[in-house]
């Protein structure tokens, strides 16, 4: 029997939120690529099952799991390489191409983009557009360029 290790950093869930978002901000906590998260607690599932393995890697309990959006199929690990996301059929035979259909179909593991003058952060540039225009005016945004 293997002996599973607690991820040394588990930011809690957000309700809102899917699975797949999780394991994307457990995979920023600890500095690790989201795709190598994804094949540690897929790993892991093989043996205990896809919400025994995130309770076991986390501090948190099934039923603070289960709450959250949960966009990922039962045992999806046992159809080899085919895309985890419910109701997706795509399908390839190089890892490489599903994790780029992840990011692209899926907007999973892919990179922030982080207002420079507060907290802000979105995937989305068009979402960052409309926080500068919304959130901050252009003096704000000179005098930050001007700083920079
Ligand atoms: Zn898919
Ligand atoms: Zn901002």
């Amino acid at each position: 029997m293997s002996i599973i290790k607690r991820l040394p950093i588990h930011p809690p869930p957000i309700y809102e939120k899917t699975v797949g978002e999780w394991i994307e901000s457990l995979a920023e906590a600890n500095l690790t690529p989201f795709k190598v998260m994804f094949f540690y607690i897929t790993k892991t599932a093989k043996n205990i099952g896809f919400i025994n393995a995130l309770m076991k890697l986390t501090e948190f309990s099934r039923w603070i799991i289960i709450k959250l959006e949960n966009k990922f199929k039962t045992d999806y690990w046992e159809k080899k390489r085919v895309c985890p996301i419910i109701g997706c059929k795509f399908r390839k035979k190089d890892n490489h191409y599903l994790f780029e259909h992840i990011e692209n179909v899926h907007n999973l593991g892919s990179g922030w983009y982080q207002c420079l003058i507060c907290d802000f952060k979105t995937k989305l540039i068009k979402d960052l557009e409309t926080h500068l225009n919304k959130s901050h005016n252009r003096f704000e945004i000179q005098k930050y360029n001007k700083n920079d």
